[in-house]
């Protein structure tokens, strides 16, 4: 029975916990020459999203590590109702994993000022000891997963859900589509949202945080 199962929810970070994609921010706002053509070719699948992301950083140098990292923190915008809805998760016995696109420099330092335990927090990594800057991938595709992900969605919540977990998938776009189609309800916005239509997923809309906990006070909770 549902009622008895654990939820367990899988959080996007750009777009959904912040309201702003940070990537491309970043990149429109240091403008390395040719990101406009390789994100082009990554939203228009020529490319995976792990070249994508990994061929756009590899344009900038090293050398604006604090620039970046500065900026990269500060353009950066919460969504109205997060902390309510990690308080929500806490206090309902709600297992809230956040699984980024994101790169470690600015997720975790924008993460760091609610109680999400860093080992909950799933992104792709940096290094800043060559020249440009390489992006590094702890969480990769396991071998059911072709797609080159990066930081893949459906290989984490493989590893962590059991046969007894309620699957909740919150996310906006492309990169939240294939987790999607595994999760037991997605609630989504945007792009998401419109691919849950067309694959008939089961979806609920959202816009804040509000709205998420509105969602989860509907459905049947195991406590225990
Ligand atoms: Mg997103
Ligand atoms: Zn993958």
């Amino acid at each position: 029975m549902d009622s008895f199962k654990k939820m367990v929810i899988f959080c996007d970070f750009d777009g959904t916990v912040t309201i702003n994609d940070n990537i491309i921010n970043i990149m429109k706002y240091f403008n390395p020459p040719g990101w406009e053509t390789i994100k082009n070719d990554t939203l228009a699948g020529k490319m995976s999203v792990r070249e994508g992301v990994g061929h756009m950083f590899l344009l900038l140098p090293t050398a604006y590590r604090e620039e970046i990292v500065h900026y990269a923190i500060k353009q950066a915008k919460i969504r109205a109702g997060f902390d309510k809805f990690i308080q929500f998760c806490q206090d309902h016995n709600i297992r809230l994993l956040i699984t980024s696109g994101g790169i470690d420099f600015f997720v975790y330092p924008i993460l760091s000022q609610y109680h999400i335990p860093q080992n909950d927090i799933f992104c792709n990594s940096s290094d800043f000891s060559g020249k440009q800057i390489k992006i590094l991938w702890p969480f990769s595709c396991d071998t059911q997963c072709s797609n080159d992900c990066g930081m893949c969605k459906p290989s984490i919540l493989r590893s962590l859900s059991t046969n007894d977990s309620m699957n909740i998938v919150i996310g906006d776009s492309i990169t939240d589509l294939a987790i999607a189609k595994m999760a037991d309800l997605v609630i989504a916005r945007d792009f998401l949202l419109q691919k849950c239509k067309e694959h008939s997923l089961p979806y609920k809309e959202f816009n804040s945080f509000f709205d998420v906990i509105n969602i989860l006070n509907q459905i049947p909770i195991s406590e225990v």
